[in-house]
């Protein structure tokens, strides 16, 4: 069965090309035929893992092509997939398996919302590629994919399928909870490193606001019935700060590069939660708010 990656971008290429080197049917689903002309005319997607550079040349096709598709990574952005996905969702067959790999909370649920017919899968990947050039995807972080279906727990036949292709992964029956626990990391680091604009490492001077933050972040995760993901959220918040003191989180990276940032699904979706359910966030949002206006002074979306 076809393995459909639609988003050709970092991680969509670090699927797609694991997928072609172990010989596994993958096809690209890219925007138009300017962009399929574009791949075309390039002869395939390149994979640069430890300095070693291997093309392979994946299928690829424009999401208005007819072929039916059983199996669906939507590798794009939070807030592109759910456009992304309803520009496909004719094509999907009445038993596809669709794997989304978005960051944060939300879009899944909208997706999901939208292909009541099809079992979607969420991915939580600790991963790390970008791009160096057009149809090139650097592998830069070692990591893993848990997946897992907040509807059912029995694990697809597919998952050999990833170990062939030498993909990382664990099937899981809490990812809900495991999503919440990387959104809530998120939460607690990615915006400071934008406002104060600094490295991980020195959030390490601004101890109290990080505490204050991980403690109402854990009372909106139990708000929510996320206990789980709240325990031991400060400490573990102060590990990933020590162990990735030298990095700039990929927030910060998003804002320097003038690139959109997925706030919306990220800080947006934990103070919109904490507000459904009535549960105080002062702390959150007034971050909320503060990131909003740094985002609005340098010309980016706010959303
Ligand atoms: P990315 O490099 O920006 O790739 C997204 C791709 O989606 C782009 O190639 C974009 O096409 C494509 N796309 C958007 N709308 C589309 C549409 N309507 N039809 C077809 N293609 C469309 O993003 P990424 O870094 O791979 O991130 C994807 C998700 O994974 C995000 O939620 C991110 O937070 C999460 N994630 C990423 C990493 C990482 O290391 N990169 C790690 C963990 C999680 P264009 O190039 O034409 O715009």
């Amino acid at each position: 069965m076809c393995w459909h990656i639609l988003g050709a971008g970092s991680l969509g290429s670090l699927w797609a090309t694991r997928l072609a080197r172990a010989g596994l049917p993958a096809c690209l689903l890219l925007r138009d035929d300017t962009r399929l002309a574009a791949y075309t005319a390039r002869g395939g997607l390149t994979l640069n893992e430890n300095g070693e550079r291997h093309t392979f040349a994946v299928a690829a096709q424009a999401v208005s092509a007819a072929q039916p598709i059983e199996r669906l990574l939507v590798a794009c952005k939070a807030y592109d997939a759910e456009r992304a996905v309803a520009a496909i969702a004719h094509r999907l067959t009445d038993k596809a398996d669709v794997l989304l790999l978005q960051n944060g909370l939300g879009s899944q649920e909208a997706v999901a919302a939208m292909l009541p017919q099809a079992r979607c899968i969420f991915v939580s990947s600790t991963e790390g590629a970008y791009r160096d050039q057009d149809w090139s995807v650097v592998f830069a972080g070692q990591g893993l994919n848990w997946l897992g279906d907040a509807t059912q727990s029995l694990a697809p036949s597919w998952l050999n399928e990833l170990e062939q292709a030498g993909i990382a992964h664990q099937w899981t029956s809490s990812i809900l909870e495991r999503l919440w626990r990387k959104l809530a990391l998120n939460c607690a680091i990615n915006p400071l490193t934008v406002l104060h604009q600094c490295r991980n490492g020195a959030l390490q001077a601004h101890a109290e606001e990080v505490t204050a933050l991980c403690a109402e972040l854990g009372s909106v995760l139990r708000c929510c019935g996320q206990a789980g993901a709240a325990e031991g959220l400060l400490e573990q918040v102060q590990q990933v700060i020590t162990a990735t003191a030298a990095n700039y989180s990929s927030m910060y990276q998003d804002v320097a590069q003038g690139r959109r940032t997925e706030i919306s699904y990220l800080l947006g979706h934990v103070c919109a939660t904490a507000r459904a359910l009535d549960c105080p966030a002062p702390g959150l949002n007034r971050l909320r708010l503060r990131l909003i206006e740094e985002l609005k002074a340098r010309g980016l979306p706010s959303d």
